[in-house]
């Protein structure tokens, strides 16, 4: 199995990729118990408790964080809470001292990722470069940004693409460790799992769309890709205060996947994120799914998704209960309402295919794909980075979680009892970390792991050796 991964991996690096749109600065605190103690003790105890009922889908005021932070630590989930209050920037400066400064956002880190990997050309467009976000980009010299010069296309390394004056969005992160303790007022809090709290900013001078001039040659950049990953859809607004609004960022990005896809039909992956608010969500799904070939999510996204579908019983269910088998039933009605030829969902415990039964892969291949992506995606947690395909191996000495065999058994379960002849559908226990040096990014190495190996053999197909 190894050298099939170690070959898989090969053929994979060989692939051109485009990705696209959202890079943003992360600012990392690595939370402390007696941090969120005195946050508490603030603002009272009482005060945090009315708030966490309320649970503020936005927040407006340091309160609304307080709040927030504490439900994701009770809980351990992961959660990202979009600040829309631009002075309270300040608030958080002087509240944190932050551990780390580095590249946020799925389509960076991506970049980032398959750069270090030694793709052979990575190509990046973000709509903001300034000079403090242009360097949290690697040094390689397979990563491009795409510049329009003398009226032509030119790429360079975002180093040397940057524009003064750019906005840079800069994104709070806070990591958390499972086993952290504080109270809350009588109540004695222990961090059930280790996972990170981002406060996402979401200002009006930020925005999720390609550049007028670069438009026309986005048919040149999907000819010279094998593939494109999209992602940053969550962070369109509604509404700006300049008229634009959701509507007219989903028709620009429709028009990009349209022209990505015009001289040569590129595969499209988008990378799903949650979205908080369910009209945006709603708009997101029905524009851009029918468009893309592909798409992955995490667990609670899925529901959320099927949710803004109609299908509110089977989402609770998998708020509730995290059942493999509403998880399957959800990805099949996915694929069949969006037609989507690929879904993939990762959760902690294992992360699944859904297909068609017409995909040219087979089981098996489609799981060796889960299986370089689990692989990458501890090499991440264990080293919080990846540097290099070398890092990959110690990915592959990872153990399967505990809770693999079990995996395996309710998912044959499912298959028993859904209908599932139609559907190709795979699923793999994940390599689990126990202490991860960082939580961030590894559901978008995941995807793209899972999305560029399934490119890979894909081609494998088109074009067999000898
Ligand atoms: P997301 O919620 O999209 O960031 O995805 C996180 C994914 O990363 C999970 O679904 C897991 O499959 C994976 N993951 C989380 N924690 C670890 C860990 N400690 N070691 C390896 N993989 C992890």
């Amino acid at each position: 199995m190894v050298i099939h991964m170690l070959q898989l991996l090969e053929d994979t690096r060989k692939l051109s990729m485009f990705t696209a749109y959202n890079t943003n600065v992360d600012a990392i605190v690595y939370l402390k118990g007696e941090m969120i103690q005195k946050l508490i003790d603030e603002f009272g105890a009482e005060a945090v408790r009315r708030r966490m009922e309320e649970y503020p889908r936005e927040i407006r005021e340091p309160l609304d964080f307080v709040a927030r932070l504490v439900h994701a630590l009770k809980t351990g989930k992961p959660m990202a809470v979009p600040l829309v209050n631009e002075e309270l920037q300040s608030w958080f400066d002087s509240h944190f001292n932050y551990d780390v400064e580095r590249m946020g956002g799925q389509a960076g880190i991506i970049a980032n990722l398959l750069a270090n990997l030694g793709f052979r050309k990575v190509i990046i467009y973000t709509p903001h470069l300034a000079k403090r976000q242009a360097e949290m980009f690697v040094r390689k010299p397979n990563l491009f940004y795409p510049v329009v010069e003398d009226g032509k296309l030119v790429l360079r390394h975002p180093w040397e693409a940057y524009r003064e004056g750019d906005p840079v969005k800069v994104n709070r992160i806070f990591e958390f460790r499972a086993g952290t303790t504080f109270k809350l007022g009588d109540e004695r809090i222990v961090v059930p799992f280790s996972g990170r709290f981002i406060v996402s900013a979401r200002f009006e001078s930020i925005r999720i769309y390609t550049e007028e001039k670069l438009k026309p040659f986005l048919p040149e950049i999907g000819l010279m890709s094998d593939g494109a990953i999209l992602s940053g859809y969550q962070g369109i607004k509604l509404r700006y205060s300049d008229g634009k609004d959701a509507n007219h960022y989903l028709r620009e990005a429709k028009k990009d996947i349209l022209l990505l896809k015009r001289e040569k039909d590129v595969k499209v992956h988008l990378e799903f994120a949650s979205i908080q608010n369910r009209t945006l969500r709603k708009k997101v799904i029905y524009n851009l799914f029918p468009l893309v070939d592909s798409v992955g999510m995490d667990e609670a996204e899925i529901a959320y998704v099927l949710s803004a579908l109609g299908y509110e019983k089977l989402a609770e269910r998998i708020f509730t209960y995290n059942r493999i088998e509403d998880t399957v039933l959800g990805g099949k009605i996915l694929i069949d309402e969006m037609n989507l030829e690929l879904l993939q969902v990762h959760t902690i415990y294992y992360i699944m295919y859904i297909a068609h039964a017409d995909n040219p892969l087979s089981e098996d291949e489609l799981r060796e794909s889960l299986e370089l992506a689990t692989t990458l995606a501890a090499a991440r947690a264990s080293l919080g980075e990846i540097r290099s395909q070398e890092d990959f191996r110690v990915g592959l000495s990872v153990p399967y979680n505990k809770r693999g065999e079990y995996v395996k058994l309710r998912f044959e379960e499912a298959k028993r009892r859904l209908r599932t002849k139609e559907y190709k559908l795979v699923i793999i226990p994940t390599r689990l970390v126990q202490n991860p040096v960082s939580t961030v990014g590894l559901g978008d190495t995941i995807s793209a792991g899972a999305f560029t190996s399934y490119l890979a053999m894909l081609k494998r197909k088109e074009h067999p050796r000898g």
